[in-house]
Order: C-alpha cells, then structure tokens, then sequence
C-alpha cells in the first residue's frame, strides 16, 4: 500500500514558483494498478517521483505501507527505495553491456538478494523472465532486443526485490499501440499475482480496461477518481 497523503510539489521558475503537484491524497492498495491520467504538464510524472521518494514534497506525506518516507535520513530513504519500490521509467534504461538475465542478477544484488543464497536469486530471476515471457530470450543485450521486449526486461527488473510498490510512469510511449497494449496487460498481470501496489502513468485511455482504478490530474490537482465496482476489489482481495 502507497499513501500521498496532501502532498504539495513546487519548483523554481524565474522569480516565483511552479505548483507541480497541489495538495494530492491518494491510496494506492496492494493487488491493484491504480492508473494515473492527465495532460501534459499536468504533474503525472512529479507525482510518480514524489511517491518514488526520489522528490521530497514542500509538504505532505508519502507513506509506504507503514512507514513515512518524510522521517527517513537519506540512506534509509535508498534502503526503502530498493527493497520496496520497483520503478519502470519511459525509457527502458537497461545497462547495454549486460544480458537481461544479467539485469535482474544485478538488481537483486544491489538489493535484498545479497542476504539471499545465489541459487535463490538466479530462480527469482528466471521465473520473471518467464513471467514476461523471455525465458528464452535471457541471454540478449538490450540491442539484440525490440522495444517491447526491453521494457518487458525493465518490468522483471523492477520486480526482483519483490517490491510492495510498483511503480510506472509511460511505458508505452515509444510502443505502437498492439505492443503497448500488450506491456499494460503484463503490468496489470504482474499485479494481481505479486500483489504490488501499483501506480501506472498513462495518458492513453485505451488502456482503461486494464487499469482497476482510475485517477485524473489536472494542473497538479485530481479532477476525478473513477473508483472500481467493490466486487472487482473484492476480487483482487482488497479489504
Ligand atoms: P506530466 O508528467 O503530467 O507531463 P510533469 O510532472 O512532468 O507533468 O510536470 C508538471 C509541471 O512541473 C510542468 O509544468 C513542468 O514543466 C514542471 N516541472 C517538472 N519537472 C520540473 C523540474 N525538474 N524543474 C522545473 N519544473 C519542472
Ligand atoms: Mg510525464
């Protein structure tokens, strides 16, 4: 579970300052993809890094199931970050000398993984590549890989901490529309079966059947929340 919690955001421009995000409250539960929509500019991207705590707001709180992220020191703040938060950028942002098996190996040994017996991991890591589905593609550099299939490796990556929260800022943006449709039904997937709570910047609405929850910005402020029948959250165990 994901918290903002009247959650401010500004940045300089020129002599005054820019409202990015403005006073925005919003739970994000575990099992379900939380989708976030809006126009450009509109703050879907402050907001993303803000609950990433990779931003921290002029004021609010951003809660990561029990834990106010606004109380950590630095290095706790990272510690959360990499055991509980997976990330999925635009761009792929793989390292290009590493397979993509490699990619994830790396991820969980920055990470949880390094307590972890080395069988363990490469078991983890294999079954996320399974699980978007390149298990047979595992031993490819990003070049040798479509686009698709490198975000399909940055989504394992993302995942092999095994993160409470998952989080996603347009990654269909350099997709066409089949293949973008196809990585927004992988994240929606992934979701229910790892039960993360997931927060997913889109701003193509053809993708609202796979989103549970839909939430619109609008001049950093939510305009509308189109919350999901109680028997679909029931359905994805949300009490
Ligand atoms: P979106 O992701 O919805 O397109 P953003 O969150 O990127 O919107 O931007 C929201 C507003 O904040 C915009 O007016 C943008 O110009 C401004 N902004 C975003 N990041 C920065 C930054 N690092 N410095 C200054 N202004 C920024
Ligand atoms: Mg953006």
């Amino acid at each position: 579970m994901i918290t903002l919690d009247n959650v401010t955001l500004t940045f300089p421009d020129g002599d005054s300052r820019i409202t990015a995000v403005d006073h925005v409250s919003l739970s994000a539960p575990a099992g379900i993809v939380t989708g976030i929509t809006g126009p450009s500019g509109s703050g879907k991207s402050s907001l993303l890094a803000v609950a990433a705590t990779l931003i921290r707001p002029d004021s609010g709180h951003v809660w990561i199931n029990d834990v106010d992220a606004a109380t950590l020191t630095r290095n706790e703040a990272t510690a959360l970050r990499r055991d509980e938060i997976g990330i999925v950028f635009q761009q792929s942002n793989l390292v290009p000398s590493l397979t993509a098996r490699e990619q994830l190996l790396v991820m969980a040994e920055l990470g949880g993984g390094r307590h972890r017996h080395r069988d363990l991991v490469r078991a983890r890591a294999d079954e996320l590549l399974e699980a978007v589905g390149l298990a047979k593609h595992g031993r490819k550099r990003p070049a040798q890989l479509s686009g698709g299939q490198r975000q399909r490796v940055s989504i394992a990556r993302a995942l092999v901490n095994n993160p409470s929260v998952l989080l996603v800022d347009e990654p269909t943006s350099a997709l066409d529309q089949d293949r973008g449709a196809e990585i927004i039904d992988l994240i929606a997937r992934l979701t229910h079966e790892q039960s993360t709570a997931t927060m997913l910047v889109t701003h193509d609405l053809v993708h609202r059947g796979a989103l549970d929850t839909l939430v619109t910005v609008v001049d950093g402020t939510i305009t509308d929340t189109d919350v999901p029948a109680t028997t679909q959250l029931e359905t994805a165990g949300v009490q």
